[in-house]
């Protein structure tokens, strides 16, 4: 896989950027070798600058969730987190279970439930996951829940928004040889962390990949499907805030049928289709 890839970004520009900042990159690394990190760290000093933009993608996870942190602290400016210790309890147990099957198991995680209406759901790196009440409102089931969550952690494990960061500071001319200012990195994660919808090729990524930890979580696999359903047949006025962040849904609840039939899966084997069950969980909800 090329480092660079961007289908947003004309060949011409992606090449104007990258070419100096790879070369940027070699040299330094020539020079100074892959610097140990000590247990004490601060953002500021991970990363050399001028080689922030080129290495987004390849940071260790100690750096990914650092930058995680301080992108959670900008979002926690912006929503309201709900405050309901038994409503936040449920959702992390649903986010423990599906993180040790996971693709990246040892990542820390952090799963917060925002005190907001519309339906979303919505990761950045580094772990964080963010829950809509309206989603917990929405959802039927623990399965349906457990879904859209095993999909919003496989952004995560794919970096998709790291991913995006990059694109967007090398599109927009944000980073020159110096690299990029921490606190534009930061607002343009929280950016593509509320705002930015991703790529049809990432959201069948985190589709896929999500279909499978939910599987391997022991949770039926309906439940993602459903969900995904539900988001359209709401229609009626506004759409989902989900949709507009993750779109091309009626394609990819498709492909997730396709899926489960190619690999002969019973899509109501599993957990969580319990509706009494699920509401008795989230009955602090108001
Ligand atoms: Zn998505």
């Amino acid at each position: 896989m090329s480092k660079i890839s961007s289908p947003s970004i004309s060949r011409r520009s992606s090449r104007r950027w990258v070419y100096p900042l790879i070369s940027l990159f070699v040299t330094l690394g020539l020079i100074g070798g892959n610097a140990n990190i000590s247990a004490a760290f601060n953002w500021r000093d991970l990363i050399l600058p001028g080689i922030q933009v080129i290495q987004l993608t390849s940071l260790s996870d100690k750096q990914e969730v650092a930058l995680g942190g301080q992108i959670n602290d900008e979002i926690l400016k912006q929503v309201e987190l709900y405050d309901d210790p038994e409503i936040n309890n449920y959702v992390k147990q649903i986010g423990a279970r599906l993180v040790p099957q996971s693709d990246r198991p040892n990542l820390p995680f952090t799963f917060q439930v925002v005190n907001d209406d519309s339906i979303n759901a919505f990761a950045t790196m580094g772990g964080y996951v963010y829950v809509h009440t309206g989603l917990l409102k929405a959802a039927e089931t623990e399965a349906e829940v457990a879904g859209v969550m095993a999909h919003e952690i496989a952004h995560i494990t794919n970096k998709h928004a790291l991913k995006q960061m990059r694109q967007r500071i090398i599109a927009g001319g944000l980073a020159d040889a110096a690299g990029v200012d921490n606190n534009v990195l930061v607002a343009v994660g929280v950016e593509v962390g509320l705002n930015l919808p991703r790529s049809r090729r990432d959201e069948y990524e985190a589709d896929q990949n999500g279909l499978e930890n939910l599987i391997r979580s022991g949770y039926a696999p309906s439940g993602m499907i459903a969900f995904f359903q539900k988001l359209l047949n709401a229609g009626g006025g506004s759409m989902p805030t989900f949709l507009t962040t993750h779109p091309h849904t009626e394609d990819r609840i498709a492909n997730l049928e396709q899926m489960l039939q190619q690999a002969q899966i019973n899509p109501n084997m599993g957990d969580g289709l319990n509706q009494n069950q699920y509401s008795a969980s989230v009955r602090n909800l108001r």
